[in-house]
């Protein structure tokens, strides 16, 4: 059977990182998420981290020169060779661009975009009310609050507020979203592979529909 790779597209907020869990648990695929990738190197202060805290503060994309060297070297890890579920990359048509060029040379594809669709007026009270904890699990306070207030149900870890999770952050994100990244929509539309999802549904039936549209993607293929 050929490998499945993914990439989760949406506006912030969409709720990629929580169908990511999910997906991550239903078929076997390397998590790559690039804001992960990102807030890690910030919190370590490394290299990366210099050069991409600044943009980040303040809602702004880390330029394509930075980010898509240490997205495409995950990509071409060893734990990627069998499937990848991509999650915050590509954002722009440059970094797509070289991701396909990238998957050209390795003699791979892409097998789908599955874009999670959210108005903006939620995406403002979902991402006001996200709550993360230290090992990355995402919670709402209203939407999916966890057993103990503040607490990670996982490691009992405390949850913390992402800095640019602020409403005035959070419109420059959503503006950044509809002037480069959304284009990325189109793109993968022309290109066949892009698959839409109602993403103001549940957790539970987003999940059910990407997690049958998936299951049959790896059916075609693998007949
Ligand atoms: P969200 O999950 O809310 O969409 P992410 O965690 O993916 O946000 O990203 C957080 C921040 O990291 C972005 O606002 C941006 O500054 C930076 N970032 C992440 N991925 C990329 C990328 N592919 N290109 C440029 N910047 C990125
Ligand atoms: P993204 O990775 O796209 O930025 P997240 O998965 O972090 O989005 O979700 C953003 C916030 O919205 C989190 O607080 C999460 O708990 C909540 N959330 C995710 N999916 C849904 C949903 N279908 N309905 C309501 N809230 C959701």
């Amino acid at each position: 059977m050929s490998e499945l790779n993914l990439i989760l597209l949406g506006p912030p907020g969409a709720g990629k990182g929580t169908q990511a869990e999910r997906l991550t648990q239903d078929f076997p695929l390397a998590y790559i998420a690039t804001g992960d990738m990102l807030r890690q190197a910030v919190a370590e202060g490394t290299e990366l981290g210099l050069k991409a805290k600044q943009f980040m503060d303040a809602g702004d994309l880390v330029p394509d020169e930075v980010i898509i060297g240490v997205a495409l070297e995950r990509v071409e890890a060893d734990d990627a060779r069998d499937g990848f579920l991509l999650d915050g990359f590509p954002r722009t048509i440059a970094q797509a661009e070289a991701l396909e060029q990238e998957m050209e040379q390795l003699g791979r594809g892409i097998t789908a975009v599955l874009l999670i669709d959210v108005p903006d007026e939620e995406i403002v009270r979902r991402v006001s009310g996200r709550r993360v904890s230290r090992s990355g699990r995402v919670y709402h306070v209203d939407f999916d609050p966890p057993k103990h207030e503040g607490r990670c149900d996982i490691d009992g870890s405390p949850l913390t507020q992402r800095d640019d999770d602020r409403p005035e952050v959070v419109r420059a994100r959503l503006a950044k979203y509809h002037d480069v990244t959304a284009p990325l929509v189109r793109y993968y539309e022309d290109r066949g592979l892009l698959r839409r999802f109602d993403g103001t549904r549940t957790p539970t039936e987003v999940h059910d529909h990407i997690r049958a549209t998936v299951a049959t993607l790896r059916l075609e293929d693998s007949l």
